[in-house]
Formats: structure tokens, C-alpha cells, sequence
């Protein structure tokens, strides 16, 4: 089975970094994306100044650790159009360095409800829209941290590896209402979230990347486009890692 040409996409997460990225290279495709984002402003500032001279699209909020936010954003874009094409899931928090002897219940539990509920409740309802029209794509990001230990980082990447998973399982249940699902770990990647990282850490990173350089946003955008494109209809259940040769 083909899936249909992308008319519509739902970008959770799309305020910021790469979702913001995602956006403009999908916008640019002439698809209509609706940006949604804990920081509604900035997920504003996405549509505004970010989805490009013909680009479509309206911002959101949605709080990606709530079932019934999540559930709103998706009855607001339901109002808006018939039929969902494709959900890229960027939305996520890094949290602070803590080993596990120091982690409280309140981080681990904050990491899992962010970075691991929000992605179930997302695939949930795109899954229930999309089967309706026999066609769609779902992107999840996680992070080359579930393919990697790092250490300081237990519950961010427990949750990371978790979402491959989750991606890998979906993609076989929903293969039959011909619907696609696929993975982006990515590499470092300079956005924002790598302001929370400790300080020096960038320059490790890229002395132990074989590129030498940490990923370019626009990178990531350029990847996502390609997964919604019809070129990548054959790909499925994968875990995609841009990297740098971080991990090989
Ligand atoms: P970012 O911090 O620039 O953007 C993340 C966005 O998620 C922000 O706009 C933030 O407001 C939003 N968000 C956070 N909590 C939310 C919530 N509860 N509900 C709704 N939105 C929420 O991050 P980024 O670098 O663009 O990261 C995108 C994805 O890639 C994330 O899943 C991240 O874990 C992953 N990742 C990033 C890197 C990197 O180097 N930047 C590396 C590996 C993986």
C-alpha cells in the first residue's frame, strides 16, 4: 500500500529546536502544519516567522504530560481539518545531570510523564484519526542517548529508549491501516536544549564525534522531510540516528 500525498501535519514541540526546523522544511513542502507547544508564544513565533512565505499553519498549546491536553489539541485540529497526515513528536525535556542515588521520585516521574506519556497519548489519538482515512505517518524523536549510556542521565534516557520501542511496536500494530511510524535519534544538535547541558560538555561531545561538529537544526528538518515524502513510503518500524558517527 501507498500512503496519500502530506496535505496536513500536527508538530508537537514545534516551538523550539527541531520541531521548529521540522516545520519550516515541511511548511516549505507546502503542507499545513499546526505548531503546538507547552510555550504557546513560541510556538506562534514558529508560524509567524518560521514556516516560510507560503507557508500554512496555527499554533497551539498543549501540555504533551497531560491525556486531556493532548486530547483538547487534537479536538482543535480535528475543528480545523478532516484528515491528519502526519505527527512529528519533537516535544521533550533534558532535566538536569543527577545520578541515580540522588534522582528524587519527582524527576523520575517528570521525565517519564514528559517524555514518554506525552508520546503514547499523541500516538493514541493520531492512530484513532488516522486509521479512520487508511493512511498517515507518525515521527517520534528520541535521542542517540537510547543507543548510549550517559551517565548523569538515567531517566532521560530510560525514557528515550523506551520511544524506540514504543515506535518499533506501533509501527508493526498500525502497518495494517497503513500507517508508518519511524524514529529520529538524533546526534547533539544545536538547539536550545543543549543550554542545560554542563558546562564544556558541547566541546566533549564534539571531540568524540568523528565529524567534529555537533547537527545543524536544519539537518533534522531536512530528515523529516524526507520521512514524509513519498521516496520514504517503503520506510517503517525504524530508528533513524543523525549523528555525526557519534555512535556507529
Ligand atoms: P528544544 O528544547 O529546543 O525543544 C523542545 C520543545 O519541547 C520546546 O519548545 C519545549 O517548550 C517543548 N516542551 C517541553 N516540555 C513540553 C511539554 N510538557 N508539553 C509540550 N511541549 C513541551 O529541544 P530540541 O533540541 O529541539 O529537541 C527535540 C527532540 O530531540 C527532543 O525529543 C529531544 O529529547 C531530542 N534530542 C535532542 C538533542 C539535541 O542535541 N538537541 C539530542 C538528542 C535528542
Amino acid at each position: 500500500m501507498k500512503t496519500k500525498k502530506i496535505r496536513t501535519a500536527l508538530v508537537i514541540g514545534g516551538g523550539s529546536g527541531m520541531g521548529r526546523s521540522a516545520t519550516t522544511a515541511l511548511g516549505a513542502s507546502g503542507i499545513q502544519v499546526f505548531v503546538a507547544d507547552l510555550d504557546v508564544a513560541a510556538a506562534r513565533e514558529t508560524v509567524s516567522n518560521h514556516l516560510g512565505d507560503q507557508g500554512r499553519g496555527e499554533a497551539f498549546h498543549v501540555d504533551v504530560s497531560r491525556s486531556d491536553s493532548v486530547g483538547a489539541l487534537f479536538q482543535a485540529v480535528r475543528e480545523r481539518v478532516d484528515r491528519l497526515d502526519l505527527l512529528v513528536h519533537t516535544a521533550a525535556m533534558l532535566g538536569k545531570t543527577v545520578f541515580v542515588e540522588d534522582m528524587t521520585d519527582e524527576e523520575w516521574h517528570k521525565m517519564m510523564a514528559v517524555n514518554l506519556d506525552g508520546m503514547f497519548y499523541a500516538c493514541r489519538e493520531s492512530v484513532r484519526w488516522m486509521k479512520e482515512h487508511k493512511t498517515g505517518r507518525i515521527i517520534l524523536f528520541s535521542s542517540v542517548a537510547s543507543l548510549t549510556p550517559t551517565p548523569g542521565a538515567l531517566h532521560y534516557s530510560a525514557s528515550k529508549g523506551a520511544v524506540n520501542m514504543m515506535g518499533r511496536t506501533l509501527a508493526q500494530e498500525v502497518a495494517k491501516h497503513n500507517i508508518r511510524v519511524n524514529v529520529v535519534a538524533p546526534g547533539y544538535i544545536e538547539t536550545p536544549m543543549l543550554d542545560g547541558l554542563p558546562e564544556g560538555f558541547s566541546d566533549y561531545i564534539v571531540k568524540k564525534t568523528p565529524l567534529r561538529r555537533l547537527g545543524d537544526p536544519e539537518e533534522i528538518g531536512a530528515l523529516v522531510a524526507f520521512l514524509a515524502s513519498p521516496e520514504a513510503d517503503f520506510f517503517t518500524g525504524q530508528v533513524l540516528s543523525p549523528n555525526g558517527g557519534f555512535v556507529i
